[in-house]
């Protein structure tokens, strides 16, 4: 057994034996699914700097703009399918071993891998509002139209989390609670710079949950919170852990 297959092998262990387990996602789960995260080189992200094109305060001021990044954004996100990684945590999820995922990702991609319980931090890119009457368009049914446009006349805004705007109020409290009582939580493609989702290891952590990262490279929980750092590829590492769990625990929980 090598170092890595010894720590997936003590991490299902944890797994197998908590109660209530959680997965905090972010960009890096789906980045082979070809949706680049916020520090790959190249794509998206190196032609419109997310400082510049995803505030709140850039959608206000110039909605023309912001909406040639959500375009391409768009593109990129509908062509997407679900990898392994978000497919193995739905297989967590149906063997009754993870109970809730937290995701800072906008894709839609946990639920079309087969994951139910889907909390979405940021939002979700798959409707629209009109920020001036409130009125609400599913995106599909908008696409075609560049930019979308209420039939009041202004842009839409996908229902999606800009910098600067506040988390949805029931993902926030509904994480907060959850995290709060967590046993395991497990930290997959994030780089955890991103405030207030950074915030979940810590409170789960206060919780004396075990925290379970997986990730590329080292982050800045790798040294202070996380008690396993499963380092690679997430498409790699979650299937694997979920067939440690499968061989050990066998088809169900304890509980
Ligand atoms: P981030 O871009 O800040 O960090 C991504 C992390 O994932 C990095 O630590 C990187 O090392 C790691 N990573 C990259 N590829 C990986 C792989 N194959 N396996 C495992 N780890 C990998 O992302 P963030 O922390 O989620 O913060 C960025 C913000 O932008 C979030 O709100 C995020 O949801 C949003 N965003 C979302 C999407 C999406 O919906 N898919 C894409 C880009 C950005
Ligand atoms: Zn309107």
């Amino acid at each position: 057994m090598n170092e890595l297959e010894r720590l997936i092998d003590q991490a299902s262990e944890a797994i197998i034996s908590s109660t209530l387990t959680l997965a905090l996602t972010g960009a890096g789960i789906s980045v082979e699914s070809g949706i680049p995260d916020f520090r790959s080189a190249g794509g998206l992200w190196s032609r419109f700097d997310p400082a510049e094109y995803a505030t709140i305060e850039a959608f206000r001021a110039n909605p023309e703009k912001v909406w040639e990044m959500l375009a391409e954004m768009d593109k990129v996100v509908s062509a997407a399918k679900p990898n392994p990684a978000h497919i193995a945590l739905g297989e967590l999820e149906r063997l009754g071993y993870l109970h809730y995922i937290i995701t800072q990702n906008i894709d839609n991609l946990h639920q079309e891998g087969g994951s139910r319980n889907v909390i979405e931090y940021h939002g979700n890119s798959s409707t629209l509002s009109c920020l001036w009457c409130g009125k609400s368009y599913s995106a599909r049914d908008k696409r075609g139209d560049m930019p979308p446009r209420c039939e009041c006349g202004k842009i839409l805004k996908p229902d999606v989390v800009f910098f600067g705007e506040p988390i949805p109020p029931d993902a926030l409290n509904r994480s907060f609670q959850l995290a709060s009582s967590a046993q395991v939580l497990m930290v997959i493609g994030t780089s955890a710079l991103v405030s207030p989702a950074n915030t979940i290891p810590s409170i789960a952590k206060q919780n004396r949950a075990k925290i379970i990262e997986i990730n590329m490279e080292r982050t800045q929980l790798t040294d202070s919170i996380t008690d396993i750092f499963l380092q690679g590829k997430a498409g790699e590492v979650v299937p694997a852990l979920v067939q440690a769990v499968k061989k050990k625990g066998g088809g169900s929980p304890l509980v």
